[in-house]
């Protein structure tokens, strides 16, 4: 059995790229390590911002615009809850450029904003304590996403349309011979015309060149209460503060805030050394400072998880061919902020897959920016 097209790891961008390439009647096999959604990857803790205003640059945007209806449709074909438009507030510093970015990028792209001083966002939020030379921008259309959930959604549809899945088997190697791509795992070989691998962080065991870092995160949810939830119109934010230290969080459900921080974290060789929750001793407090100073009311730090992000030197995603036919794709480096774009990302893929151009799409993203002149 030839496959048109065999999908190295079914999470976040590999569970679109199965769904949508079996939707457009490929004879698609997708793998993975574990049985997607799962809490070994990058996409569990529930919850992952959606942002419209992009201070990470131009060339997310068609991404971002793109994604936005494929979100839609997605909840839709699945009558499943899987976006929240709670908008996301994101604070910074008067003097750090940031919200000016912010703002940039929301007319460039007709983004519906609101600047709003500090002053107006106490008002606004009486509960969010921001110091006078802060300031922030309200990305009105913004929210967030139901990560697990996504997946979930992706995998069921791709089964019921007839996608050949094997899970809980890794992939140990992956050969190029005669226009084929060969995978190895524990369960046998398989063979495909294509392939795409979309492996997360540990990508680079099956692509070892990939100028990849993976890296520990913790999330934290804090007991809480009503104020800060999102019946309250409690929005999702982001802050920079004056150190440079960044962190994000959501509104409250079931009177438990996330927070998470988002620099820092731990440099990972290998999935076990993303030990679980707790088990570093700034886990439970990375953002007690934070919270205190900004949010205060937030009591005991409740529960935690441990993920892992897949940092390109850059911090942008790498898109690139494994060959030079066109017939191997990888898409990984979403260094953090890669969920968003998962449908635009696996249609992306299943366009590869197809057989149709994608160069001009990938170009900003391919490996090539990190040559040395
Ligand atoms: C704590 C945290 C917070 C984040 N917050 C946001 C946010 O607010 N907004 C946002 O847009 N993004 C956010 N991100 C980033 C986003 O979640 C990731 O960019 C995205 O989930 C990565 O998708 P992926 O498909 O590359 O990886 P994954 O979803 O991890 O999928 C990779 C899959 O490959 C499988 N796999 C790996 N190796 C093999 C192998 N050898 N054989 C078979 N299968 C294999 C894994 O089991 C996994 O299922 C966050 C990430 C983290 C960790």
């Amino acid at each position: 059995m030839i496959y048109d097209v065999i999908i190295v790891g079914s999470g976040s961008v590999g569970a679109a790229a199965g769904c949508y390439a079996t939707i457009n009647n490929l004879n698609v096999l997708m793998i993975d390590a574990h049985h997607p959604p799962h809490q070994q990857g990058s996409h569990h803790g529930t919850t992952r911002l959606m942002r419209y205003a992009y201070a990470e640059g131009d060339r997310y945007m068609p991404l971002l615009q793109r994604s936005k209806v494929l979100w839609d449709a997605l909840e839709k074909t699945s009558s499943t809850t899987l976006f929240r438009r709670s908008g996301v507030l994101s604070i910074a510093p008067l003097n750090a450029p940031l919200i000016p970015q912010l703002l940039a990028s929301a007319q460039t792209w007709s983004v519906q904003v609101e600047a709003l001083s500090a002053q107006q966002i106490r008002q606004r939020w009486e509960t969010f304590v921001v110091p006078d030379d802060f300031h922030g921008v309200l990305d009105k259309e913004a929210g967030y996403l139901y990560s697990e959930k996504a997946v979930e959604q992706w995998i069921r549809l791709a089964q019921e349309q007839g996608c050949a899945q094997l899970f809980n088997c890794p992939v140990t190697a992956i050969e190029h011979h005669d226009e084929l791509y060969r995978v190895t795992t524990a369960d046998g070989d398989y063979t495909a015309r294509k392939i795409i691998i979309t492996a997360g962080s540990w990508a680079k065991k099956l692509v070892p060149d990939l100028p990849i870092t993976p890296v520990r995160k913790v999330m934290a949810w804090f007991q809480s209460d009503g104020r800060f939830s999102h019946h309250t119109h409690f929005p999702a934010f982001t802050a920079q503060l004056d150190d440079g230290s960044q962190y994000y969080g959501f509104p409250a459900e079931d009177d438990q805030l996330k927070v998470a921080r988002h620099d820092g974290g731990q440099p990972l060789q290998s999935a076990a050394e993303c030990l679980p929750f707790g088990q570093v001793p700034t886990d439970g407090s990375e953002c007690f400072a934070f919270l205190k100073q900004f949010l205060p009311g937030q009591s005991a730090c409740l529960f935690g998880q441990a993920c892992s992000y897949d940092n390109s030197p850059d911090g942008h995603f790498i898109i690139d061919y494994l060959d030079e036919n066109k017939t191997g794709l990888v898409i990984s480096g979403l260094s953090g902020h890669g969920f968003k774009c998962a449908p635009a990302l696996g249609e992306i893929a299943s366009h590869f897959a197809l057989g149709q151009e994608i160069d001009t799409v990938i170009s900003p993203f391919r490996l090539q920016r990190f040559a040395t002149a």
